[in-house]
């Protein structure tokens, strides 16, 4: 299966393949996938920076570049790199050379759309790279590694590029290999004939293999081509294994650094609240987890006394930290009450004291195992005293901020409960209607709450 970080283990092992063949070039018959004279170069160095700035929220990607190029100093950058990198008050030196393309993969993997990838991509060219071509070279790889990712067809990635960007794309891979072979170094060659040997590819090792037969800066045209094609084919466990070997310690955390915060970023946490009676293994908690596979859905079985159930599911969120809460029924009344985060509400039960024939003295059984074990509840006066005394007081902290962060779903034909008109009073416009009753159901859950859900998170 493919990862997001698999640009970037495409774009270090291209680095790494390469690498062999800098400045000679290479003849087809005697290609190696790993020759023995391979090694990472400055390439991989500074994708490493680059990945370890984004997966450093709030850090300054010149810092990062400065402190690994220093530290692998040996690594083969230009020269004018070497002097900003050594330099006491370095500045951007107006590079359109290939560097800022070969260290954006990253951007590729982080980036969620084609306008952010362009964002980020140009923020990671302007320490050096800030001609308009470096610049430029760094955002068609970034949005090319978002579009691969995205699993779109070569086509549609080769017509967004053209589309945003001016470069010739229509030449062949064999235009490439015909023609003058040469070492060039700058983005407005090297980006477009790496995307053309990934046009041409059938396979990540092809389009290395395609990249290194086309520019004698061996490294990081495969360096480059390697970032989408990473992408697009994913790069097998095989090949990753064997990279990795070549790798020092801290660029193999780096990577597994940004693979979990890119995997944090899509994965959200989702706290459900029950209704009355039920538990967190309850139909509605399968469902959820079943149809947000990407998210980690977490249920609490909620205490049966409101004394005792509110401070507790107010302590569950603070320590979950949910980026949503969902309840239903009882759930949803409590869900309501969580206003520090976003919570969707469905029929919520705003009024449990006066449903009678719901909520009632006596010992019932639960409509789904507990995790503590109990098969039974039971309802005294006392409990019921304290949901009426917890519903005096449902509204008390709605201010204009959580109101917004607060949806409510009714059936149309809820008859048990319908809170509808309370809710809206503090809570509309955000109001929504589904087709059914009280409970609900896996079609509604489908139908209406999960495409809702989405729209949310
Ligand atoms: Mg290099």
């Amino acid at each position: 299966m493919k990862s997001r970080v698999d640009a970037v283990i495409g774009a270090i092992t291209g680095d790494i393949i390469g690498s062999a063949y800098e400045f000679v070039g290479v003849k087809a018959e005697k290609f190696k996938v790993f020759d023995q004279n391979c090694n990472f170069t400055d390439d991989t160095v500074l994708t490493i920076a680059v990945a370890d700035w984004l997966s450093s929220p709030g850090t300054r990607l010149q810092d990062f570049l400065i402190r690994y190029a220093r530290k692998y100093f040996d690594a083969g950058y230009g020269p004018m790199f070497r002097k900003w990198c050594l330099s006491s008050n370095p500045q951007p030196y107006n590079s359109c050379g290939n560097g800022s393309a070969m260290r954006v993969s990253a951007v590729g993997a982080v980036a969620n759309s084609v306008e952010e990838a362009m964002k980020l991509a140009k923020e990671s060219a302007l320490p050096t790279h800030n001609h308009p071509e470096g610049i430029k070279g760094a955002q068609a790889i970034a949005v090319a590694v978002v579009l691969a990712r995205q699993d779109k067809t070569k086509e549609e990635i080769k017509a967004t590029l053209q589309e945003l960007f001016d470069y010739d794309l229509d030449r062949t891979y064999l235009d490439l290999y015909n023609g003058k072979y040469t070492f060039n170094v700058i983005c407005q060659t090297t980006v477009p004939e790496a995307l053309i040997s990934f046009f041409a590819s059938e396979s990540y090792e092809d389009c290395i293999f395609k990249a290194v037969l086309t520019n004698k800066d061996t490294d990081t045209a495969s360096a480059v081509a390697g970032a989408v094609a990473g992408a697009y084919y994913g790069v097998s466990e095989k090949i990753k294994e064997k990279a990795f070997t070549y790798l020092p310690k801290e660029f193999i955390e780096v990577i597994d650094k940004l693979d979990k915060f890119v995997t944090k970023e899509e994965s959200k946490t989702i706290v459900y609240l029950h209704g009355f009676g039920s538990s967190s293994m309850s139909n509605t908690v399968k469902f959820l987890k079943k149809f947000l596979p990407q998210h980690k859905v977490l249920a609490p079985d909620i205490p049966v006394d409101p004394a005792e159930a509110l401070p507790f599911l107010r302590d569950y969120c603070r320590k979950t930290n949910p980026d949503l809460v969902i309840g239903t029924s009882m759930g949803g009344m409590y869900a309501m009450q969580m206003h520090e985060y976003k919570r969707i509400c469905v029929n919520p039960a705003l009024r449990m004291s006066e449903l009678s024939k719901v909520l009632m003295p006596g010992t019932f059984e639960f409509f789904n195992p507990r995790l503590d074990g109990e098969t039974h509840f039971t309802i005294t006066e006392d409990i019921i005293q304290h949901f009426r005394e917890m519903e005096a007081h449902l509204f008390d902290n709605v201010n204009d901020d959580n109101r917004q962060r607060c949806w409510g779903l009714f059936g149309d034909e809820d008859t048990t409960v319908n809170c509808k008109e309370e809710f809206s009073r503090y809570f509309s416009p955000n109001i929504g209607d589904f087709h059914g009753g009280h409970r609900m159901n896996n079609n509604i859950l489908k139908e209406t709450v999960i495409p809702f859900i989405s729209t949310i998170l």
